[in-house]
């Protein structure tokens, strides 16, 4: 099988406005590697749009961004858990950017942060990872593990335990609609609007 490329291989960095690797030796077991503190997840408009969940861990001493592209993004709920594709370690400096990639390059389409923060490592074994986020947008435990069937790329990860706060029922409230009437007045406690026919909603 041919050496899957690397992350400064996949690139053009005088077409891209990511960063390159400065260091590069290869990419490390999530399962072994010693993590750092901090994780980003990607919204990545490529061919198709997906999530790309980063955690910093060390190679050497290096940090860099193990890399998993997740269809779905993080499960917000208990249950099925979501594909996660183990991909190309990313160098740190990836964790800040944001941008759009040249139309024909590797992963061309716009790339914008969906949360980023830090995290904490419950549970590494080979091919088993427990860790707790503590984002801007997500606050909880996920459990990332190989899948034992397919390419050793595939992973899964599945909800633990979600910790973000419980958020206020939103306030009952309903638009408000035009009364209808037969002739006009002037008076300073009403505006006067054509009435257009469709629905009214609260956006
Ligand atoms: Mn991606």
């Amino acid at each position: 099988m041919p050496k899957a490329k690397t992350y400064n291989e996949k690139r053009r960095f005088d077409e891209t406005t990511e960063p390159p690797a400065k260091v590069y030796k290869g990419d490390v077991d999530p399962g072994e590697a010693k993590p750092g503190k901090s994780f980003v997840i990607h919204q990545h408009h490529a061919t198709r749009l997906h999530f790309d969940l980063r955690l910093e861990m060390m190679n050497g001493n290096t940090p860099v961004l193990v890399s998993w592209a997740v269809p779905k993004n993080l499960p917000l709920k208990p249950g099925k858990p979501h594909l996660a594709v183990h991909v190309e370690d990313h160098p740190f400096e990836y964790g800040s950017f944001s941008g759009t990639i040249p139309a024909g390059q590797y992963g061309g389409g716009e790339v914008r942060i969906f949360d980023n923060g830090t995290y904490e490592v419950l549970e590494q074994e080979p091919g088993k990872l427990t860790f707790r986020l503590e984002g801007s947008r997500l606050q909880g435990v996920w459990h990332l593990f190989q899948t034992s069937k397919g390419s050793p790329k595939d992973w899964l990860v599945r909800l633990r335990e979600d910790l973000r706060p419980e958020r206020d029922a939103p306030p009952d409230l309903a638009p408000m609609l035009a009364t209808l009437g037969t002739e006009a007045f002037d008076d300073e406690g009403w505006i006067f609007e054509p009435k257009w026919d469709g629905v009214r909603a609260l956006a």
